[in-house]
């Protein structure tokens, strides 16, 4: 059997953080799907809006100040990274989302 190793090079954006994805739950932030690579999220304040892209490898970047200058994804990001990957597995349910 062969033995992997986590590659070195991995996009930080395509890993969940599940710390980010609870902040995101627990202030309320609500995303919607604008199409298939592009989404836009409420900010925890309920004032702003962002704008969060995914990429085919699974990775997302968000608009908010913490996505331009993280390492790792911010909040939003994490919340559409969930939501897509959700969508992707009842694809034939994307056409009424609750938000
Ligand atoms: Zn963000």
């Amino acid at each position: 059997m062969a033995i992997t190793t986590m590659p070195t090079d991995t996009q930080a954006t395509s890993i969940l953080d599940a710390a980010a994805l609870l902040r995101a739950v627990a202030q309320g932030i609500k995303a919607r799907r604008l199409s298939s690579t592009e989404w836009e999220t409420t900010s925890s304040s309920g004032q702003g809006r962002y704008t969060v892209l995914l990429d085919a490898d699974g990775g997302a970047r968000c608009t908010c100040k913490a996505g331009q200058y993280a390492r790792f994804a911010c909040k939003h990001a994490t919340l559409v990274q969930v939501l897509a990957r959700v969508l992707d597995d009842n694809r034939e349910q994307t056409d009424d989302l609750p938000f």
